[in-house]
């Protein structure tokens, strides 16, 4: 599930992919519960951000967090860690990005900025998941690869592992400038 925060006090809420927040809601005790997430997509202007996050069945926290409303306060401390796109050497000419579960949030937010952004590169992105029911952002990788259909393809394929995973694979890559005049000389 997605949760999408706007920071509602004066402090900085500049937050990319990769950004990990300590995140905290009030209990009926008033004590402060607090969990780990990754930043999956950042809008500073805004000063909103997002995390993608999977409700685990008798967790204490995540099946809080699908039970708030709009209106409701979740407290926030952080950065920690280093946006996914400062991890990226830049004499890198290929960019790889491999997740499990929930971790793809944040790789799509990167590559859906980093290709907002112009970058040339081509990206790949892996997506194993345990199960397929935990399988999620099919859609969003589909529009994100109708909005760059000209520079881009995606190509999915489904692999049934061993005992009882389900490996979902997403492949996103980028079109090497190369290839986009050979396919333009084509037409
Ligand atoms: C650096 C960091 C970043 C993180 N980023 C994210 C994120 O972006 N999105 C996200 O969903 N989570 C993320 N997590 C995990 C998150 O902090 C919580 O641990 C998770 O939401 C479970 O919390 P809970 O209170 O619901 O469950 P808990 O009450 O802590 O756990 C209940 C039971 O579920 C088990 N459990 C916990 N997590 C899982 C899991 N993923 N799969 C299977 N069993 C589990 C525990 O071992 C325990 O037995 C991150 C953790 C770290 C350390």
């Amino acid at each position: 599930m997605w949760i999408s925060l706007e920071a509602a006090d004066d402090g900085a809420a500049e937050f990319q992919p990769g950004h990990v927040l300590g995140l905290g809601l009030k209990t009926n005790d008033s004590t402060l519960m607090r969990h780990a997430y990754t930043v999956s997509r950042g809008e500073p202007s805004a000063r909103r951000f997002e995390h993608l996050y999977r409700v685990i069945s008798g967790g204490r926290m995540s099946p809080l967090l699908a039970q708030l409303s709009t209106a409701d306060t979740v407290f926030f401390h952080g950065p920690f860690h280093t946006p996914i796109e400062q991890e990226i050497q830049t004499d890198a000419e290929h960019i790889l990005l491999i997740s499990t579960g929930a971790g793809i949030g944040p790789l799509f937010g990167y590559v859906e900025k980093a290709l907002r952004e112009g970058e040339a590169r081509p990206v790949s992105l892996y997506a194993g998941f345990r199960e397929e029911s935990h399988t999620c952002l099919r859609a969003e990788l589909d529009a994100l690869a109708g909005r760059h259909q000209r520079q881009s393809r995606l190509i999915k394929s489904r692999a049934t592992g061993r005992r009882e995973h389900v490996v979902q694979l997403q492949y996103f890559q980028r079109r090497s400038l190369g290839e986009q005049r050979a396919d333009h000389k084509r037409r």
